[in-house]
């Protein structure tokens, strides 16, 4: 057995490598991981969307009969946003029980927790369904490096997903899809003084909005997640006070429920708005994820977590959206659970920290979900 990994340790070794997104610049993060993985006993392939955008697919097991359950987790970052940190964003500054860095919660520690988890069962693995381990770049502007993986084609077979993003610890059957829309009103413009002789974007866009207010969802209301959400995010139009504008623009935020395609959404909006003549764009795009939480092995990850918890867990699902759907999508549909060791309300903040008990507490979990997926 291969000398027991740190899992401190490991998540302060890739909080050292600057991912910030943009431009994200994943490839020596990811060729660390799949080194230490490699030397385990894992077949590691790395797949580019881009230049040094790199993403890594780790596979261990017989490769035959049942398929192994996958692990994911995404190595880019959140930009360090306007306020001053008060800690080295890339050191690995610990105080306490705190680990602190940008990606610390977000989710380089879950990653870490599940590297440590599959090194120290390399051997079991290799023996039975297996594991595969996949590493995404790009997650956090529109899972490009996920949707790169699934569309290509790439990911080949897997019987359950764990996304290790940030929950301290509680397990979530999913989350809604996002999608993000632009519409776009033209006019003609004119002299600030002869409104009549052009024709006003603004003014059109405000019937827009209007209308966006009685905007009815294909699909009204989910047992576990609720109601899918419209907002407009931004508005843009006009260039200065004295013409008429032609042009503006708004940003919608959606978010969806399971039965909602993305695609038709789209349409229903454009069908909407087009008495105002105007154009729907869609911008991003994220399906919505979830399981059954009555599934026999989505119990098994209840069961698993409760005594952590102190508490069976209850059917929830999580606000943030992850590469878990397009994922899901490129393995053909396996459960999946969102499950890691950062703390939710955590992510993208300043000072970003995560608990270092409950990064050892998710290696436990991890091990033991591996573990029981390659019982003999
Ligand atoms: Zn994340």
């Amino acid at each position: 057995m291969a000398a027991r990994l740190d899992p401190r340790a490991l998540t302060r070794e890739l909080l050292a490598y600057n991912t910030i997104n943009p431009p994200g610049m994943e490839r020596a993060c990811a060729r660390h991981i799949g080194a230490i993985l490699e030397e385990a006993g894992f077949g590691v392939a790395y797949h580019e969307f881009a230049e040094a955008r790199t993403s890594l697919i780790a596979r261990i097991g017989r490769g035959d009969g049942r398929a192994p359950i996958c692990f994911t987790g995404h190595i880019d970052v959140v930009p360090l946003g306007g306020a001053r940190w008060t800690r080295d964003a890339f050191a690995g500054e610990s105080d306490g029980d705190r680990l602190y860095g940008r990606g610390s919660t977000d989710m380089k520690s879950g990653i870490a927790a599940f590297v440590v988890a599959a090194v120290e069962l390399a051997a079991d693995l290799a023996r039975g369904p297996g594991l595969v381990i996949v590493v995404t770049a790009g997650e956090e502007i529109g899972c490009e490096g996920a949707k790169f993986l699934a569309d290509r084609g790439l990911l080949d077979r897997a019987g359950a997903i764990v996304v290790a993003e940030p929950t301290a610890n509680y397990p979530y059957v999913g989350h809604k899809g996002l999608a993000w829309f632009e519409v776009e009103t033209t006019g003609v413009t004119a002299h600030g003084s002869m409104p009549e002789v052009g024709e006003n974007a603004i003014v059109k866009m405000a019937q827009v909005i209007g209308d966006l207010g009685h905007y009815r969802f294909p699909v009204e209301s989910h047992a576990v997640m609720g109601k899918p959400t419209l907002n407009v995010g931004t508005i843009h139009g006009g260039l200065n006070t004295n013409s008429v504008p032609d042009r503006a623009t708004i940003t919608l935020d959606t978010r969806t429920v399971p039965g909602i395609d993305h695609v038709h959404l789209c349409e229903s909006l454009q069908a909407l708005l087009a008495p105002r003549g105007a154009h729907v764009r869609r911008l991003v795009d994220t399906p919505a994820l979830y399981t059954v939480p009555e599934n026999e092995w989505i119990q098994q990850v209840f069961e698993t977590c409760a005594p952590l918890l102190g508490e069976r867990p209850t059917p929830k699902t999580i606000t943030f959206s992850t590469d878990g759907a397009d994922l899901k999508r490129g393995f053909g549909g396996p459960p999946a659970v969102i499950l890691g060791p950062g703390e939710p309300k955590l992510a993208h903040q300043t000072d970003e920290w995560c608990s270092m008990a409950r990064i050892d507490a998710s290696v436990d979990l991890f091990r033991t979900l591996m573990g029981r997926w390659n019982a003999p």
